[in-house]
């Protein structure tokens, strides 16, 4: 049977009709509304729409926050204003279909390890690189949720002790070494030293301010300032990698986001600084480091996959 998922970002929401292969049949993409309200109403639209004459397993909602161990409260969300938001049963009352509600970034590591590059390990952690560093875990082939719901929130893992300030509140976070916003942060650095920060400082002269775009069009090009900053953010992340590797032990890490397309430049720093950290070298067996594969698609794809997984435990426990 087919189940649907929603992914719902800060700027838009995007729903998928899925098949059991992790294949996507049917899309559908609107604007992020201004209101929860607002929100509510066009997630269950969309749903009414993608699930138009067909039977639906369930239905899967990732967002950006802190939802419940029971994948149905959003305890808080970063970009609505839901607070201790009881948001599956209020789709659940509306639709008249199983829901789960589950973290974006557990909804794209989902996807990843049961259909992407984690599809072949029972073990592995993938990083999200966006503007911030979004984290998930799948140990002995479940998804981590932590106690309360709230785990795998690798991105404010402490890095650097009395380190750069955080969103969070406070400091030193992985998300200040490894996230979009921190490669800008480095590479205004390297603009400001000179050297051979000078075509970065020589591109913001021209545009006011380095995005993103000004830097990955640089390391397309070879420019040297713009390796370093992504060789900075690569160890950053490799330092945090040789932790969770002591932890969690998994046999593959995944790396995910924009940044990511980088590809091979990224991996190769990350992978140096994790076997220069991680405890006992030597003797600790080695994880494979790769790009996530389903690049638009994992949150919507991991959401339906995790309604599926959740429908069919709700029969398994009904049979018993
Ligand atoms: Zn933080």
């Amino acid at each position: 049977m087919h189940a649907i998922g929603i992914d719902i970002g800060g700027t838009k929401i995007a729903g998928a009709l899925v098949d059991e292969e992790g294949d996507i049949l049917r899309e559908a993409r609107v604007p992020t509304p201004p209101t929860a309200q607002l929100i509510e109403d066009a997630v269950v639209a969309m749903v009414t729409d993608l699930a138009m004459g067909e039977a639906i397993e369930g239905v899967g909602v990732a967002a950006a926050g802190f939802i419940d161990a029971a994948q149905s409260t959003v305890y808080y969300a970063p970009n609505i204003s839901w607070r201790n938001e009881p948001f599956q049963a209020r789709l659940a009352a509306r639709l008249h279909l199983p829901i789960v509600i589950d973290n974006d970034a557990n909804a794209a590591g989902w996807a990843e390890f049961r259909f992407g590059a984690g599809r072949l390990v029972s073990d592995m952690v993938m990083l999200t690189i966006g503007t911030g560093v979004g984290g998930a875990i799948v140990t002995e082939d479940r998804l981590f949720r932590g106690g309360f719901g709230a785990g795998a929130e690798l991105g404010h893992m402490r890095l650097v002790p009395d380190g750069h300030p955080c969103g969070c509140g406070q400091h030193g976070c992985l998300e200040q070494y490894g996230s979009g916003r921190a490669l800008l942060r480095f590479a205004n650095e390297l603009a400001d030293a000179g050297g051979i920060g000078q075509a970065l400082a020589d591109r913001r002269a021209l545009t006011g301010e380095l995005t993103g775009n000004d830097v990955a069009d640089l390391i397309i090009a070879g420019d040297g300032g713009s390796l370093a900053a992504l060789r900075q953010l690569g160890h950053g992340l490799g330092q945090g990698c040789a932790s969770l590797g002591a932890i969690l032990d998994p046999q593959l890490f995944v790396i995910g986001g924009g940044v990511a397309q980088a590809g091979e430049l990224l991996l190769e720093p990350i992978r140096n600084a994790y076997l220069e950290h991680l405890p006992a070298r030597g003797y600790h067996p080695e994880p494979e480091f790769r790009i996530a594969e389903l690049v638009n698609n994992a949150g919507v794809v991991g959401a339906a996959d995790l309604a599926r997984v959740a429908a069919r435990r709700t029969a398994d426990s009904a049979q018993l």
